[in-house]
């Protein structure tokens, strides 16, 4: 956890009392620090950036427990990292296409993003579960590519986020931004319809993602390109990219 202004914070007053108060904020503010699971460098794995080389930081938490979740995003052996920090991380790799923000959902860091992001030498690619609008919105002028899940509720076993994603791509649509889902054989009609006219309603990228079992597919080729068929019945901008890092023994 990083320090931030709680209730117990002095209310500003005019004069010296102001100046202090004002000083103990910015103090805050310089210490913010996330809690930061892992540092790495790789190739994208997934989506229409796939084959390029980023900066993955993945942030501890998420928001949500999805059934088929295989990425540890616990506190256990993270380490915290100030913005500084980060920002020599990042400008040592600038040989990389973009720094991967994820987790994990990188967004619950909002606090810290707002500090780190503005002086972030690398462009920024945020891979999210597209459930935050809000704190999308308030960093939204920092990312360049926002990589967004669809969550279906075959798969993950949640209650349906179509809310959710919709207003998160309201926001998100100004950026570089495509929608991922991960489907495995028990996708529903009526999930393919209401996602593909999510997306169609943005005009983004549809990438379908076959759910993985360890290193092989879950489905079967003709599972998923029968699966491909249904989608492009509602919408054209439809891709299939399995996870290709899992083949080539990439982290
Ligand atoms: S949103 Fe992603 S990180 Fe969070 S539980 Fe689901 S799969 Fe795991």
């Amino acid at each position: 956890m990083y320090p931030q202004p709680s209730s117990q914070t002095p209310s500003p007053i005019k004069g010296e009392g102001e100046f202090y108060y004002s000083l103990y904020y910015n103090l805050l503010k310089e210490n913010i620090l996330a809690n930061i699971k892992e540092i790495f460098t790789s190739i994208q794995g997934e989506g229409p950036f796939i084959g390029y080389k980023q900066l993955f930081i993945r942030f501890c938490g998420c928001n949500l427990s999805c059934k088929y979740c295989d990425t540890d995003f616990s506190t256990q052996n993270s380490k915290e990292y100030s913005k500084d920090e980060l920002i020599k991380i990042c400008s040592k790799n600038s040989d990389c296409h973009s720094v991967s923000l994820t987790g994990g959902e990188p967004l619950l860091n909002k606090a810290f993003l707002k500090e780190f992001l503005p002086q972030c030498p690398l462009p920024v690619y945020l891979e999210t579960n597209a459930t935050l609008h809000n704190e999308l919105s308030e960093i939204i002028k920092y990312i360049t590519y926002i990589s967004a899940d669809i969550k279906l509720p075959s798969v993950t076993g949640l209650e349906p986020l179509w809310d959710k994603h919709d207003k998160f791509f309201c926001i998100g649509k100004e950026k570089i931004l495509f929608a991922k889902i991960v489907f495995d054989e028990n996708i529903s009609n009526e999930e393919i319809k209401i996602s593909s006219e999510l997306c169609k309603k943005y005009g983004i990228e549809l990438i379908l993602q076959p759910k993985m079992n360890g290193k092989n597919l879950s489905v079967s080729s003709s599972y998923i390109s029968r699966t491909m068929d249904k989608f492009l019945q509602h919408y054209s901008k439809v891709r299939i990219i399995p996870q290709t890092h899992k083949f080539i023994g990439l982290e």
